[in-house]
């Protein structure tokens, strides 16, 4: 049987990889998994194929005595908070996050409100496999209801974290486009809670995004820097389709990348946490741009990199106690709230610091260096990916220049002026190499030495 959970839960395309059977089956699972009488929280993404697969997921618990309380169409942050505050023994989010409407899926939250570690995937998908369920019978089967408190419940603890009286004097204008997903639930709530005048793009759900693709890409951002150009708002806020990311426009209407945010949230956010001397750790993935390990230098913290995705960066931030961590995609992560993603939070901070600093938000991102990063891939056999990971190591580490490899997740050379990373997609029969420099032209030269190098390791 293929593998039925990836980076980020069961995810495929609806009616012919996500189907209702598998939401039931895969809730048959769980449930077994589970003992009868939990209790699990389940909400969605906008997705106009929400509903079914939802109903279907909580039918199969329901079906193995565990109870359901759903929470309706709620950002993914804002299910994981409620599944952490309200003790539940798990949570289920039906989304496929920024990918086209076509998709949807299907991911599992612990009682802590991180996403279900590896290990507990392999156990559910051990039973999903074996195909036996523990059936429930008519008196113990679980009941399912409804609580439309969940959004109000997640924003409150996102004002908790910031100065709502000081953002409200500042008076700030910020174009919001939450891209029709759910961030559209509570995105405009927090604005008008804080005071902030928007102007509103794509802020009512639509669950087939019709008017932008749901990933906050510099592509799709074009109409919201344009409207932030037009009506000389203070920032730009976009977020993807389950709104755990966030990502800014300034003020002059420029994109701004994910990893200038993350380290500008990181400078900023780490001097909470110096008191008494303590040195902060942050935790970022090694595909992260190294000017969030020196934003991290700057606020006098201490970097852990780790694998490559989210549900990994947040259990190393728990194994580290670090009170930050991040992605460059838009996924900030602050401790004090919660170890998750969460596009909410991050766009609460931004807005405070604007409030607080009184500068323009271009001013503010340039207090982090900037690196030039260039991507480029090779098509291999997926049967040959491991192998060609072996081979490859010896050749990069002996490679002139190269000062130390990091290889916790696919190869990072680091080298006099910047460092290169190869490692295979989990997701496609490619390989990736990125590499990075103080301008584009030394990041592609860095590619042009590499490149050959992984195709003879890939040749073999
Ligand atoms: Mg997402």
């Amino acid at each position: 049987m293929a593998k039925l959970f990836g980076t980020n839960g069961v995810r495929g395309e609806v009616g012919q990889g996500m189907t209702a059977e598998l939401a039931l089956r895969l809730g048959m699972a769980v449930g077994t998994w589970l003992k009868p009488g939990d209790r699990v929280a389940v909400g969605r993404d906008a997705r106009d194929s929400g509903p079914h697969l939802q109903a279907a997921f909580s039918s199969g618990l329901n079906a193995t005595g565990v109870h359901t309380v759903d929470v309706g169409v709620l950002a993914s942050p804002g299910i994981q908070l409620y599944v952490r505050d309200k003790r539940f023994a798990a949570g289920g989010i039906i989304t496929a996050s920024h990918n086209p409407a076509v998709y949807n899926g299907i991911k599992l939250v612990a009682p802590d409100g991180t996403e279900t570690s590896q290990d507990e995937e392999a156990a559910v998908e051990a039973v999903y496999a074996s195909g036996k369920f523990r059936l429930a019978v008519w008196d113990t089967v679980g009941k399912h209801a409804v609580d439309t408190g969940a959004a109000q419940h997640y924003l409150e603890a996102v004002l908790k974290q910031v100065d709502v009286r000081a953002i409200r004097n500042a008076r700030l204008k910020v174009v919001l486009d939450p891209g029709g997903g759910a961030g559209c639930v509570t995105a405009p709530s927090l604005m008008n809670t804080l005071g902030v005048q928007v102007v509103p793009l794509s802020c009512t759900l639509d669950g087939a995004f019709r008017d932008r693709p749901s990933e906050p890409s510099q592509e799709n951002a074009k109409r919201a820097m344009e409207a932030v150009r037009k009506s000389g708002a203070h920032l730009g806020i976009l977020q993807d389709g389950d709104a755990d990311r966030a990502i800014f426009v300034d003020e002059k209407g420029q994109f701004v990348w994910g990893d200038a945010s993350l380290s500008l949230a990181i400078l900023h956010e780490l001097p909470r946490h110096t008191a008494g001397g303590k040195v902060p750790v942050v935790c970022t993935a090694v595909s992260s741009s190294s000017c969030v390990a020196d934003a991290v230098k700057m606020a006098g913290g201490r970097l852990e990199w780790t694998v490559v995705g989210s549900p990994v960066v947040a259990r190393e931030m728990l194994r580290h106690n670090a009170v930050f961590g991040g992605e460059d995609n838009g996924g900030l992560m602050f401790t004090r709230h919660q170890v998750c993603r969460d596009g909410l939070m991050a766009m609460a901070f931004m807005l405070e610091l604007l409030a607080k600093t009184g500068k323009p938000f271009s001013e503010l991102v340039a207090q982090v260096p900037r690196y030039a990063l260039v991507k480029d891939k090779i098509h291999v056999p997926e049967a040959r990916k491991q192998a060609i990971l072996a081979s490859l190591k010896p050749l990069i580490a002996k490679e002139a220049g190269v000062k130390s490899v990091d290889d916790r997740d696919g190869l990072k050379a680091y080298l006099a002026n910047g460092w290169v990373l190869i490692r295979p997609s989990g997701t496609e029969p490619i390989y990736r190499i990125q590499a990075e420099a103080a301008t584009p032209a030394a990041a592609t030269a860095i590619i042009a030495r590499f490149k050959p190098i992984l195709e003879r390791a890939a040749a073999h």
